[in-house]
């Protein structure tokens, strides 16, 4: 038989092993083009407060037409049910339990909880999380010919697309205005989702975070649902030219950061947005004073780079952001960039 039963899915994918009294059910949305081609797997929710590509993942199945479809693309939007359903980064039971470093086969650190530190061959523990990927890496993963990986930083950062040098048209071709190139024997395996390329190149595989955390950001909706759009674009699954913005910021993995640590107590006034670049001597942020309103201390960009985050202190599981910052507080960061590219797009 090799007739394509063109058409859309819906399913679960139900894991092998309990762990923690529970087991895993993921839902599966599947695309199956007229046309036999490549396998996309596109994947979402592996952190519980990073919610923006479920809902990218949402527009663009509905969007998918199989009769144009080259190939299959399979979505799991909500990798990790418990850590979505919970409102927390991951399953609070796991994370309290093995909050502990474990060493994967390569040597780079592992964590048991961290869903995206849980992409290895074999299991450091028997947690509901390693069941998950274990399970998805047998059925999805090593079919795949793209990955694309949905996550969501905090609004203390920007969103960002980044990928294996050998993609590197690719990672541009998904076509957010900021993106890094990873060179990866380079680096460790950390156990993430990227990293199943890292020895021999393949699959191609993008991660992408879309800020902010625990609620939704049409703008970031748009950035994945456009990506993604691009990605299949690309590989020639679904017609048309990637849309990519007028100017994109490339850096490299390892890339300068720069902190801008407050000496000051007040509040903390963005005078560049994150994503802006800007020149050297520019003020980037400010702190004033919450009782005369007056500048008590100001930071000046030391050389030409990207604003990567400003205006707001801490972000995590209990910590609230905040633009009131104390001495000795970072209230954002810059970044160097490799190349400032200037496409040519037509209106
Ligand atoms: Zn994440």
């Amino acid at each position: 038989m090799s007739n394509v039963m063109a058409g859309k899915e819906r399913s679960f994918l139900e894991v092998e092993k309990w762990a923690q009294g529970v087991k895993a059910r993921l839902p599966v949305l599947k695309v199956t083009g007229s046309v036999p081609g490549p396998l996309a797997v596109i994947t979402a929710g592996q952190h519980g407060r990073e919610l923006n590509g479920i809902a990218a993942i949402e527009k663009l199945f509905n969007r998918l037409d199989p009769e144009k479809l080259k190939g299959t693309v399979v979505f799991l939007p909500v990798m990790n049910p418990i850590a979505v359903l919970s409102r927390r980064q991951d399953f609070p039971m796991e994370e309290f339990r093995y909050r502990r470093v474990y060493l994967d086969r390569s040597g780079g650190p592992t964590l048991a909880y961290n869903m995206d530190r849980c992409w290895i061959d074999n299991p450091t523990a028997d947690t509901y999380t390693f069941a998950i990927t274990q399970a998805v890496k047998k059925t999805w993963m090593s079919k795949a010919d793209l990955i694309i990986d949905l996550h969501g930083w905090s609004d203390t950062s920007i969103s960002l697309v980044w990928g294996y040098r050998e993609n590197e048209e690719l990672v541009k071709a998904f076509g957010l205005p900021w993106f890094k190139i990873r060179d990866r024997l380079d680096e460790q395996s950390f156990g993430m989702v990227l990293n199943l390329a890292r020895e021999t190149g393949k699959p191609r595989i993008l991660v992408c975070e879309l800020t902010p955390q625990s609620v939704l950001n049409h703008v970031s909706v748009e950035y994945a649902f456009r990506g993604m759009s691009n990605s299949l674009k690309f590989l020639g699954m679904i017609d048309g030219k990637p849309e990519i913005p007028p100017v994109q910021y490339q850096m490299r993995q390892n890339a300068k950061m720069t902190g801008m640590v407050s000496q000051a107590e007040g509040l903390i006034i963005a005078e560049a947005l994150p994503g802006e670049f800007v020149r050297k001597g520019q003020t980037v942020t400010r702190v004033v004073s919450l009782e005369t309103l007056e500048t008590l201390w100001s930071y000046q960009a030391p050389e030409d780079c990207l604003v990567f985050g400003n205006g707001r202190t801490l972000w995590g599981e209990d910590l609230k952001e905040s633009s009131i910052a104390y001495p000795g507080f970072s209230v954002g960061n810059l970044v160097e960039v490799e190349k400032v590219i200037t496409n040519s797009v037509t209106e």
